[in-house]
């Protein structure tokens, strides 16, 4: 008998399932950074998930903080969602005829957001976001519009330019294919830097249809914005005749009930909201005052459609979960579960020597690797991160059972699932992924 001294393959059955994937999809996969290309290794493929938990095909489990990229706020599989889901695909998966589950939803949203007096739904973030530019530029008859370095806002071609999560993650500093004729209208500035803002308005102002912006970056590891950013931004829009979108696909419904428009208190002309609105589902909306909104097909002539928009899977999945989090109470567990993680992953890099800095707004939470003394705060700093120390950090999680997202610039996520054994279990893990950073 021969016995190998090389550890078992904790993974043999996503090894191959990438492997086969990659003979049909490319990378073998829906979306880029499924690939973990950033982090050096192959994918670990899921099964199912319950809870906090996510088990993946070769019946490993771990504590999910990539919950879906943002969606599953109220964790894997929660029964109320589930069973919403059921009854509605029991009554129809899809009709092109209204259905009143979209006036429901849609009500709970005008509802929750201030600024929002009418929404319009569609399928991905990036569509929610492509018509709600169309939308200000049809509004302000103007073409330019401005975005943040390092801001994602989906792969929409004007909106593609130095843009942060997967783009970063693979090093794509521009994308072939999006003619620079495309491009030519899309003013970049730093985010937090107010003085670039203004400098840039003072120049352009006039010609700036839109101003778009994630109120909190969540695309270049999670970055909050500075003391009363947001308000001079809104104020420099109000200056200019430029229409404010706030991108709250992520932060939406995540950070506060009404997005970061409610915790900051800043209110945008347009929102563009997915992830938590869909409960796992695809669903994403845009939305905004009756006077621009009025202005989208059929009431005005900015046309947008969609087969699946307002799709009553979608509807349904979104209006359970939002049930479910409108008493608010939801939010204190995710603050305080939150709050203990990154202070416990403080902890435990300080004791094994790593250099972090934990960055946290509400359930949104990066882990910087960096020697930096200040936060984090733009696209810059959060480059020159060490991605090699993340990648190992990772790595050691993984090995520890616990999924985190495979690249230093993507936002990790908790859901009200998360509790003291998911905690304690995400302890031990850090403790020796920690150990394992320090002595690469
Ligand atoms: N905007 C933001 C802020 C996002 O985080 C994302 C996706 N991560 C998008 C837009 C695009 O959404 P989708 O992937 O649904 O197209």
């Amino acid at each position: 008998m021969t016995t190998s001294l090389l550890p078992a393959d904790p993974r043999p059955l996503s090894g191959a399932a990438i492997k086969a994937a990659q003979q049909v999809m490319p990378g073998g996969v829906s979306s880029p950074v499924r690939a973990y290309r950033a982090v050096g290794s192959e994918p670990v493929f899921a099964a199912r998930g319950r809870g906090a938990m996510v088990v993946d095909l070769d019946g490993n489990e771990y504590v999910d903080y990539v919950a879906s990229y943002g969606p599953l706020i109220l964790g894997h599989t929660p029964p109320s969602v589930v069973t919403a889901i059921r009854e509605a695909a029991g009554q129809g998966t899809s009709f092109g005829m209204p259905t009143t589950a979209e006036t429901t939803l849609a009500s709970m949203i005008r509802d929750a957001v201030e600024s929002i007096d009418l929404v319009r739904f569609v399928s991905s973030g990036t569509e929610a976001v492509m018509s709600a530019v169309r939308l200000a530029r049809a509004a302000t008859g103007r073409a330019r519009i401005l975005k943040c370095v390092g801001g994602y806002h989906g792969h929409c071609d004007s909106l593609l330019v130095q843009a942060g999560s997967g783009v970063t993650t693979l090093g794509i500093p521009s994308c072939p294919g999006i003619p620079e004729d495309v491009t030519n209208n899309t003013l970049l500035m730093p985010y937090n830097d107010l003085g670039q803002a203004r400098r840039l308005f003072e120049h352009h102002g006039p010609q700036i249809a839109c101003l778009i912006i994630e109120p909190i970056a969540g695309n270049m590891g999670c970055i909050p914005p500075s003391p009363s950013y947001l308000e001079g931004l809104r104020s420099l829009c109000d200056a200019s005749g430029t229409v404010l979108i706030f991108d709250e696909i992520m932060s939406g419904f995540r950070v506060a009930y009404g997005g970061a428009a409610e915790l900051y208190h800043v209110q945008p002309d347009l929102t563009c909201l997915g992830k938590v609105i869909g409960g796992g589902l695809p669903c994403a909306a845009y939305g905004g005052r009756a006077n621009l909104m009025r202005q989208v097909a059929p009431d005005g002539p900015v046309y947008q459609a969609g087969t699946l928009s307002g799709n009553p899977l979608a509807m349904a999945a979104g209006i359970a979960t939002l049930e479910a989090l409108r008493d608010r109470s939801g939010y204190a567990h995710l603050e305080q579960y939150s709050a203990s993680l990154v202070n416990m992953l403080q902890e435990a890099a300080q004791d094994a020597q790593v250099p972090v800095q934990l960055a946290r707004v509400g359930s949104m939470i990066c882990c910087f690797f960096t020697h930096q003394k200040t936060p984090v705060k733009d696209y810059d700093e959060a480059v020159h991160c060490n991605t090699t120390a993340y990648s190992s950090f990772f790595h050691g999680m993984l090995d520890g059972g616990v999924v985190l997202p495979p690249s230093q610039f993507e936002t990790w996520f908790v859901s009200t699932a998360h509790d003291d054994s998911t905690l304690e279990k995400t302890r031990t893990a850090a403790k020796r992924a920690f150990a394992t950073v320090r002595d690469t």
